[in-house]
């Protein structure tokens, strides 16, 4: 087997595991197909990435976005937002929202980063169809906003929580559907406004709460080899994040927004760079 087509088959195994465990310990079967479904999806985007096919990321976006948005979401009628990872966490159940974000988006990034960002995110799916793929216009410091729509998302759930609201299926179920139509319409005018596809990412997303800290710390990071850097730049040009993957600190500039895209890897006329 060559050594490209490791990561494709470490990924397979990973959700296979997470798939076997959660549907023998949660006897459902859902849970087996889900993180197969999920599992495979990523592991041919990884195959065809490593084939060196350049749409390769798209299409795992596109197999993952849709199924978490359409069939989960919106035909399953489950709240994979924000809203309802607070839900099932004030219920007690360890279910849908709460088992997606321990794996995608808490636990998973000490593992893989924001691969969940690069491959999975429907919201991103829309935004990296728009024409900013690299920021045109400086980075602003705006980024304390996603403090704030963390903070409301909480409150929005607590609230109806102390107030007793019945129905909170049904109220889950509409917010996911507002909050998506919201989420998209702030994201392309961000995008429009700002010149940059992933503005709502850099500024507004209030799972990056979760995904910055953890990802700090991710075993899977992009890793320049000094000694074949020519530091012609062309990395960073590409980067839709501006991370600074040339530096291999941990703290290296904007080094928790790093979503696996690999166009720097790409880009590299040397070769320097990899996982
Ligand atoms: S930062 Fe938020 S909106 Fe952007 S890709 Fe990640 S989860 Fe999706
Ligand atoms: S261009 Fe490189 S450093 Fe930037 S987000 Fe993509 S993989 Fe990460
Ligand atoms: S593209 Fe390659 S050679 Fe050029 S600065 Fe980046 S890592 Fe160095």
């Amino acid at each position: 087997m060559k050594k490209d087509h490791l990561p494709s088959l470490i990924t397979l195994l990973v959700f296979e595991v997470i798939a076997v465990v959660l549907w023998l310990t949660k006897d459902n079967l859902f849970y087996l197909f889900n993180f197969n479904y999920i599992g495979l999806s990523i592991s041919l985007g990884l195959f065809l990435f490593s084939r060196k096919y350049k749409h390769a990321r798209r299409v795992v976006q596109l197999l993952v976005g849709c199924y978490m948005l359409i069939y989960l979401g919106i035909v399953s009628g489950e709240n994979m937002q924000i809203e309802g990872f607070w839900y099932y966490l004030f219920t007690g159940v360890f279910e849908a929202a709460t088992i997606h974000y321990a794996v995608a988006k808490i636990f998973g990034p000490l593992l893989f980063g924001r691969g969940w960002c690069g491959y999975a995110c429907w919201t991103a799916m829309i935004l990296d169809m728009l024409p900013y793929k690299t920021p045109a216009a400086r980075r602003r410091g705006f980024g304390f906003l996603r403090y704030i729509t963390f903070a409301l998302s909480f409150v929005f759930v607590a609230v109806l929580f102390l107030l007793r609201v019945g129905n909170m299926e049904r109220i889950m179920f509409w917010s996911f559907l507002i909050g998506n139509a919201v989420y998209y319409a702030v994201g392309i005018v961000l995008a429009y406004r700002l010149r940059d596809n992933r503005a709502f990412c850099k500024y507004l997303c209030p799972i990056t709460v979760f995904l910055k800290p953890m990802s700090y710390f991710s075993l899977t990071r992009v890793r320049c080899d000094q000694t074949r850097c020519i530091s012609c730049g062309k990395c960073k040009r590409a980067c839709p994040m501006e991370v600074d993957m040339t530096d291999n600190r941990r703290s290296r500039k904007n080094g928790t927004e790093c979503i696996f895209c690999m166009e720097c890897v790409s880009q590299c006329p040397r070769n320097a760079l990899d996982l």
